[in-house]
């Protein structure tokens, strides 16, 4: 990987450039919570003005710019004897500027199922390499235990990462169009104090986070404690609104419909994200649900972060990014439960 350095000033021009020619996506802070801390989304950007690079987290993922919420697969109609059908991958190159570690990991989570397996999504491939990937280092967020799962540092995944030194940027290229896009403005070879001051940056972010998580075990003990009474105390919580697998950016759950015209001309066929904690997620023909109890939806979402994924592909599908719990009614929290299966198990 090169590394580079870029004063801020050549940096918002860099911004300026890729506004010209992408649609861009970043951080704004759109409201202010209960608490007093700022509320951000990634948004589109129509200047510099409007990004905030110094934001904490916000309420929904980027992955709605790959996966978006609702989408036609295709629309189709029928004309006289004939019938046509279109499809269409979005092509506009777009940037999203600002997102964390996490979120890039979240993203090469999504790309081992959305892209590399034996039936790649051509809609998620599209608006994947289509979408230029700036990232920045942060401190940790509140209720936020990305380290505990190795996702707080990310290595690929994007173009380009940025580690804030004050007046500048430590620049981390991540790919040949990264490289290309850096060139159009001034930047500088990493020095000694660059270097410094970069490992200083990186020491002072490792500094911040509370005590891990111990999730060593934690794919084994989904399946000694799958009748666990902690399952029904978190399971009793749950309202069944789906809100966590819509903010998480890993949930990729999503069911399809037809869309018919009143006369039967035209359609759509449509793809909408899902969430296992649906009190109908598991029912099928004939209207049997394998999964009415809420603590069993819940259970199983669980399984799927920590064990059924690490079975696919080796390693969590939770990047520990906090806004499951940020969005939850039932104040349900992916470190509590963790803690409580840990503790059940250290007690029996
Ligand atoms: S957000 Fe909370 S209450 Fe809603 S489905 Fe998820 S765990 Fe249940
Ligand atoms: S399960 Fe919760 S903490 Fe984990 S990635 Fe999804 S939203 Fe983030």
């Amino acid at each position: 990987m090169l590394f580079r350095t870029v004063v801020k000033d050549e940096f918002r021009r860099l911004i300026e450039i890729m506004l010209a020619s992408h649609e861009v996506i970043g951080p704004r802070k759109i409201d202010t919570a209960m608490d007093g801390r700022p509320v951000h989304q990634f948004l589109p950007v129509q200047s510099l003005a409007e990004l905030d690079l110094d934001y904490e987290t916000t309420g929904i993922s980027a992955k709605t710019y790959f996966l978006p919420y609702k989408e036609n697969l295709s629309v189709w109609r029928f004309d006289a004897d004939d019938w046509t059908q279109e499809i269409s991958y979005r092509l506009q190159p777009r940037a999203i500027i600002g997102l964390h570690a996490c979120d890039i990991n979240a993203l090469l989570k999504l790309d081992k199922v959305l892209a590399r397996e034996f039936f790649p999504s051509p809609y998620y491939l599209s608006r994947r390499n289509n979408t230029f990937i700036v990232g920045i280092d942060h401190e940790p967020c509140q209720g936020a235990f990305c380290r505990s799962l190795g996702t707080d540092t990310v290595d690929r995944g994007f173009d380009l990462f940025l580690t804030d030194l004050g007046d500048r940027y430590f620049v981390a290229v991540g790919s040949e169009r990264g490289f290309t896009t850096l060139n159009k403005v001034t930047v500088a070879e990493v020095d000694e104090q660059d270097t410094a001051d970069y490992l200083a940056a990186r020491r002072k972010i490792a500094a911040a986070f509370g005590p891990d998580l111990d999730v060593k075990l934690l794919p084994k003990l989904m399946d000694i404690e799958f009748e666990s009474p902690v399952w029904d105390k978190w399971g009793a919580k749950c309202f069944s609104c789906g809100s966590c697998a819509m903010v998480c950016p890993t949930c990729y759950c999503y069911g399809v419909s037809e869309q018919v015209s009143m006369d039967f001309t035209r359609g759509a066929k449509v793809k909408q994200l899902y969430s296992c904690n649906l009190v109908d997620f598991a029912v099928v023909a004939g209207g049997h649900n394998f999964r009415p109890q809420r603590q069993t939806r819940l259970k199983y979402r669980y399984y799927h972060q920590h064990r059924g994924f690490v079975e696919a592909y080796d390693e969590p599908k939770c990047v520990g990014c906090g806004r499951c719990s940020r969005v939850c009614l039932g104040g349900i929290n992916p470190p509590d439960v963790i803690r409580d299966l840990l503790e059940e198990e250290a007690r029996s």
